[in-house]
């Protein structure tokens, strides 16, 4: 490693740990509520505990997501606000359907009405979900107004889920986007479970470019700005783009993790945690989209080699 290189490398590793130690600060043991802006709250729990957001208007105040890593947070969160404020919760926004993220918030039930994309209550009702059931869905987007402050809701296509919303009170030029932000640069999710990622990286870029924008809160940890979702963005694209052309060369899924190391990318967060599980999805994500050539021996397409537990092979004829 030449000297400036190792430089850069200090330099990278001295901003990770300082960003781990805001984090390990920012929690004393007890949850507390911290304002973003004068009128916008985040709630810090133990480290790595999904975001709660508080917006406060003059007629009430508007919850956005909740967590229940530790027990009882919602009905903590609803105490501390009782406490604050005197004016009730009146809408409940849910992000999406995955439980982390939402769970508990029904303790609000007796005064907001709860809101999500139209798939996140399907979900919500099929895996019976430890939360609020939405009154009130949308497809594409919505707009409420509570106090004077406009909220706009977007739902730009399946991404890291198939119902994964943004919040955005433009008021306040805070945007709120969980599971497709993050504080820093960093892979964002452990995996690409049930994500569409071609979709999500174009949504990446439309979420780069709105207008009136000045603060992100991402779903897990502190704040952070709009040009993380390029980085994130970067890191999608080629990944995708890496483990396409390998698949495109017949390399099996153990030729595809020992090749591509995505080295250029060691700075992100979680890389070393998540690379594997990033990589592997990311193949099942491409196996799912493509289909190969039929190669010499005229087998090719037919013959699947999806390696995880069951090979689906075996076909001699009659792929569609
Ligand atoms: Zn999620």
């Amino acid at each position: 490693m030449n000297h400036s290189k190792f430089n850069a490398l200090l330099i990278l590793v001295g901003i990770a740990l300082f960003q781990d130690v805001i984090a390990q600060e920012e929690f004393d043991g007890s949850p507390s509520l911290v304002n973003i802006t004068d009128n916008v709250y985040r709630t810090v729990h133990r480290p790595a505990a999904a975001n709660s957001v508080v917006i406060a208007t003059d007629e009430g105040l508007v919850v956005v997501d909740g967590t229940c890593r530790g027990e009882g947070d919602s009905a903590w969160l609803k105490e501390e606000l009782g406490r604050r404020f005197d004016v009730p919760v009146k809408y409940v926004v849910l992000s999406h359907d995955h439980e982390d993220h939402i769970c508990d918030l029904h303790v609000f039930d007796d005064t907001a009405v709860t809101i999500s994309h139209a798939l996140t209550r399907k979900h919500i009702l099929r895996e019976k979900r430890n939360t609020s059931i939405p009154d009130v869905i949308f497809q594409d987007e919505m707009e409420f107004f509570l106090g004077g402050k406009q909220f706009i809701l977007y739902y730009f296509g399946p991404t890291h889920s198939d119902n994964l919303i943004q919040i955005h009170i433009p008021d306040e030029g805070v945007l709120i986007a969980p599971d497709i932000s993050r504080s820093g640069k960093s892979l964002v999710l452990p995996d690409f479970r049930d994500a569409d990622v071609n979709n999500l990286i174009d949504t990446l870029e439309k979420l780069s470019n709105l207008k009136n924008v000045d603060i992100v809160v991402p779903g897990h940890r502190g704040t952070t700005t709009q040009d993380r979702f390029l980085d994130y963005q970067k890191f999608v694209m080629a990944l995708r783009d890496r483990v396409l052309e390998q698949m495109i060369n017949n390399a099996s899924i153990e030729e595809i993790l020992e090749r591509v190391t995505m080295e250029d990318f060691s700075d992100y967060g979680n890389y070393d945690l998540w690379l594997r599980s990033n990589i592997i999805s990311m193949w099942d994500n491409m196996y799912r989209y493509r289909e190969p050539n039929v190669n010499s021996n005229g087998a090719g397409s037919y013959q699947s080699s999806y390696p995880i537990g069951y090979p689906i092979g075996g076909y001699e004829s009659g792929s569609q």
